[in-house]
């Protein structure tokens, strides 16, 4: 069968080798997943998920009975007192940008306390020139790099005492950058160390791709807003848009009235049939992640025996479901890429090529070839074609057509090597 798809017999052997290797790994990512699916099963009986929560509305969307559910169940999970799950939100990105120009106001100071923030926020923050940024009303951006992947927890701590800041920001995942992703202990412990010099500042968490990863999410340690993208982690495919901020009542209020009107907030928003998807998404999440973080463990055996630097290492503590493969070489980069792009479901007949992404210095290739565009849940793959050539593979929405694409990377990877 893998000769018929086009894979080598040689590399099929290094992945049955790989795989073989791999058992207490995968027992430790069953147990996790059966754990939220146990969080979500729970909230949905709870909540009496019934038929009727399936229905639509349109217009202003009042009395949307399922996607009141779909909050209460959003909170449930992330142990949050509230929480806005939405289709009006067109992606995380989105998400965020409507939280920070919730919760800041001129005059404000934004401080992140995880380095530089991803890509797509240069232009939202300001950090970026753009008319319609933050920097443009007058919220003022500070930052503190992180020291050896870990918070500057003294730095921190000395800002807080020394100036009245309105909101931190710290995003776990790591984008296209070549630190690790902050685990939640960490951020557990960092929030300590916050409260300890300021009670009042927002602490907001960028969770992109570390939903249902570990049994434990920002709120339920001591954050008070977090927000992610349902073309990712939670939406498991099935979503065809949105995203989710779940944190306090009155600033989850704040983030509803900027998103929809003040004055009108939560009460409006039709959901113009994405309910079910947003339900079946969240009750698939689980399993999903735990397909995406088999197929990158994989990933990360297979490209550590043939001598390449992954990271994480495939039996290092996983916080995302992001793997990084460092290459090198742009032309394997490239090569491995383009056959993600191969063993993909859709438009596997088209050859990804660097080129020049808005937002980005250098030339970008990205291999999606997904039933949702943009969604990087379903395998993907993607990198700045620049030294260290590191490609960011994330996703997949079974284990099997995981490893199939990754062989199938592999192999066009290998077949282009003397
Ligand atoms: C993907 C991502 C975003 C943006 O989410 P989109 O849905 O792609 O807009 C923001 N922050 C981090 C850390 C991410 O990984």
């Amino acid at each position: 069968m893998y000769q018929e798809f086009g894979i080598s017999e040689k590399v099929e052997h290094i992945a049955i080798k790989a795989e073989s290797e791999l058992k207490d790994e995968f027992n430790k990512i069953d147990r996790i997943c059966e754990i939220n699916s146990m969080k979500v099963l729970k909230a949905f009986q709870d909540n009496n998920v019934s038929e009727v929560h399936f229905g639509t509305t349109t217009g202003y969307g009042y009395d949307d009975i399922g996607r009141d559910v779909i909050e209460k169940i959003y909170s449930q999970i992330f142990k949050s007192e509230d929480s806005l799950v939405r289709n009006q939100f067109i992606s995380g990105t989105h998400a965020l940008t409507v939280t920070l120009f919730g919760l800041l106001r001129p005059g404000d100071i934004l401080l992140s306390i995880s380095g530089e923030p991803y890509d797509t926020l240069h232009e939202v923050i300001g950090i970026k020139d753009n008319p319609s940024s933050l920097k443009s009303f007058g919220v003022k951006y500070e930052q503190i790099d992180l020291i050896d992947d870990d918070f500057d927890y003294k730095k921190i701590q000395e800002v807080l005492r020394n100036k009245k800041i309105k909101v931190i920001e710290i995003q776990r995942s790591k984008g296209y950058s070549t630190r690790k992703t902050i685990n939640i202990s960490k951020v557990e412990k960092v929030i300590k160390a916050i409260r300890e010099v300021d009670k009042d500042v927002i602490i907001m968490i960028d969770n992109c791709y570390c939903e249902f990863v570990t049994d434990k999410e920002p709120i339920e340690i001591g954050a008070d807003i977090a927000v992610g993208s349902l073309i990712k982690n939670l939406g498991a495919g099935i979503a065809s848009n949105g995203a989710y901020v779940v944190g306090k009542k009155d600033l989850i209020n704040l983030v509803a009235e900027r998103l929809t009107s003040p004055g009108e907030g939560k009460e409006v928003g039709p959901s113009l049939g994405a309910n079910k998807q947003f339900l079946k998404g969240l009750f698939f999440a689980p399993s999903v992640v735990a397909s995406s973080l088999k197929t990158a463990i994989l990933t990360s055996k297979i490209m550590e025996d043939l001598g390449y630097k992954p990271e994480p290492k495939y039996n290092e503590e996983r916080a995302d479901i992001v793997q990084n493969i460092e290459f090198g070489n742009a032309e394997d980069l490239i090569k491995y890429c383009q056959g993600i792009q191969m063993g993909s479901p859709i438009d596997s007949n088209s050859v990804p090529e660097p080129w020049d992404m808005p937002g980005y210095d250098d030339k970008v290739i990205m291999a999606a070839g997904a039933f949702t565009q943009g969604s990087s849940i379903e395998l993907s793959c993607d990198g700045p074609v620049r030294p260290p050539y590191i490609a960011y593979q994330q996703g997949a929405l079974t284990y099997q057509y995981g490893k199939i694409g990754v062989l199938k990377a592999v192999d066009n990877l290998l077949k282009n090597k003397k």
